[in-house]
């Protein structure tokens, strides 16, 4: 992309360069072309930042929800009528095919809308008191500012959870923003602070993660976390966190199975789950891994999805007709690679895909590995890339016991016609989210997370607003 845009800090209303003038190169992953520079904050700019951030929140949260959730309806228009060019920065760093950068900046703005309702809605209790003239109340008051932490793989749609309930709720927030991503979310910020969100309520920073975790997450300004990543640094972030008395939001790695059952309905779940294996892809925390087919349809599931593997055509995310893009991180192709090749050696079967596409670019052919022993590690390990794992089961007993094997326990999906089979899994089944006969995941008002390792919290629905306020009570004799 000729135009990509140099990223900076945003702190204190202003775009501002690095103080020490630091810069990070940015990758387009089609090309593996240097595309433009984002800057690189240390702890002076982190200072800065911080102090921003508190004089942020002592501005929003005296703004009323009315006047607040107007804000965000601006900045959801203004998304809206800037999809274009922020879809195309997105995939410029991203590397989506075009139409998914493009559905995750209008379903942001969705996002945006949601919370905003939300804001106008965070109610107390007037609670009944056992003397009369005593009033007893409790008040939903924002936590603070707040420190958000987000990932590569959606740039927009992982920053505009955690920032629409922080401003919904009152508070203001540090975004530590994707480096391999920076544009889009960036574009995302801009559309708030045109829409009249005060100088100081959101800043923007990149830089090295750790570092600035480790500075942000103990800091006595920050009163709550939110991060979105791997299980390994979520519990490093949240150990901190807990150290220091901090809310903290944990949405983690998965390994979502996909329990298909005879009496379903094959071709749709074949068409559901081919497109959402693949889409990003696969870089998604809950994207289908384990696919469990029982035996009676298992031949067919397998040849079906081979097929609808082999179809998808993989290039550029700028290119028409593109169902899949490259991978958004060079790291991730041995990564794959090397799970592919221990999951074989382990006596799996390859049915398709496996390799990089040629040597340009992070291109990875759309894989399909059957009947892998659970000792294989892409049966413990998230593949995060476009890898589906079919293997067969007999009796429902055993799909739910694999299913439930992992410490894991984010998305899950099921397919089949029988309403006891159903209630069944919603009974039995350790996940965050269970999805039956269809993909019904990630809606803003639904809730959306984890259990087990895979953190906890949710980004959605109600309870998402929940997370940025704390209850204060007051009691008064009068
Ligand atoms: P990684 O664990 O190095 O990083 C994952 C994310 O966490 C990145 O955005 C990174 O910037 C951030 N991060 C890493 N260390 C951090 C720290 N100490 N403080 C704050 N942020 C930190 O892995 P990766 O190679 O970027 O991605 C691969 C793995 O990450 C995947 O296997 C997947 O499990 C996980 N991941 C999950 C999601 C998700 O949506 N849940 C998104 C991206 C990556």
């Amino acid at each position: 992309m000729s135009n990509y845009p140099d990223v900076k800090l945003f702190i204190d209303g202003e775009w501002k360069d690095a103080k020490d003038g630091k810069t990070i190169d940015v990758v387009d992953p089609a090309t593996g072309e240097v595309i433009g520079q984002v800057a690189h904050a240390s702890r002076p700019d982190l200072d800065d930042a911080l102090a921003s951030v508190a004089k942020g929140f002592d501005i929003w949260k005296q703004v009323s929800p009315f006047e607040r959730s107007k804000i965000m309806r601006r900045a959801a228009d203004l998304l809206r009528e800037r999809k274009d060019k922020i879809a195309a920065v997105m995939t410029a760093e991203q590397g989506k095919p075009l139409e998914q950068s493009t559905m995750e900046t209008v379903g942001a703005a969705d996002t945006i809308d949601w919370f905003a309702e939300e804001a106008r809605r965070t109610y107390g209790q007037i609670i009944p008191a056992r003397t009369s003239g005593v009033t007893q109340l409790a008040y939903k008051v924002p936590v603070g500012p707040v420190a958000a932490f987000t990932p590569w793989n959606f740039p927009i749609n992982q920053v505009v959870r955690k920032l629409s309930a922080a401003l919904a709720t009152g508070c203001s927030i540090i975004v530590k923003a994707p480096e391999e991503t920076p544009a889009s979310p960036a574009e995302l910020i801009r559309c708030f602070i045109d829409a009249g969100v005060p100088a100081g309520v959101i800043n923007l920073v990149y830089g090295i993660p750790a570092e600035i975790s480790e500075y942000l997450i103990p800091h006595p300004v920050i009163r709550k976390i939110s991060f979105t990543g791997s299980t390994p640094v979520g519990k490093q972030l949240a150990a901190l966190a807990g150290l220091h008395m901090k809310r903290a939001t944990m949405e983690l790695g998965g390994h979502a199975p996909v329990m298909i059952f005879d009496d379903a309905d094959v071709d749709s779940a074949l068409k559901i789950m081919a497109g959402s294996k693949f889409r990003n892809a696969g870089q998604v925390c809950v994207s289908p891994t384990r696919f469990l087919v029982q035996e009676g349809i298992a031949d067919r599931f397998v040849d079906g999805f081979v097929e609808a593997a082999k179809a998808i055509k993989v290039g550029p995310g700028t290119e028409e007709g593109i169902g899949m893009g490259p991978l958004a991180n060079e790291r991730r192709i041995p990564a794959l690679e090397t799970l592919i090749n221990d999951a074989v050696s382990n006596g799996g079967e390859l049915k398709t895909g496996g390799r990089r596409i040629g040597n340009k670019g992070n291109f990875f052919e759309p894989t399909v590995l059957a009947n892998v022993p659970t000792k294989a590690r892409i049966m413990n390990e998230e593949p995060f890339g476009p890898v589906a794992i079919i293997n067969r089961f007999k009796s429902l007993d055993e799909a739910v016991t694999e299913a439930n094997r992992l410490p894991f326990g984010l998305a899950s999906y099921a397919f089949t016609k029988s309403t006891t089979t159903a209630q069944t899994l919603s009974a039995r089944v350790e996940a965050g989210m269970l999805t039956i006969n269809h993909n019904g995941l990630a809606l803003p008002e639904v809730p959306f997370g984890g259990i087990k390792d895979s953190g906890y919290g949710t980004e959605g629905g109600s309870e998402a607003t929940e997370a940025y306020l704390e209850t204060r009570f007051v009691t008064q004799m009068s």
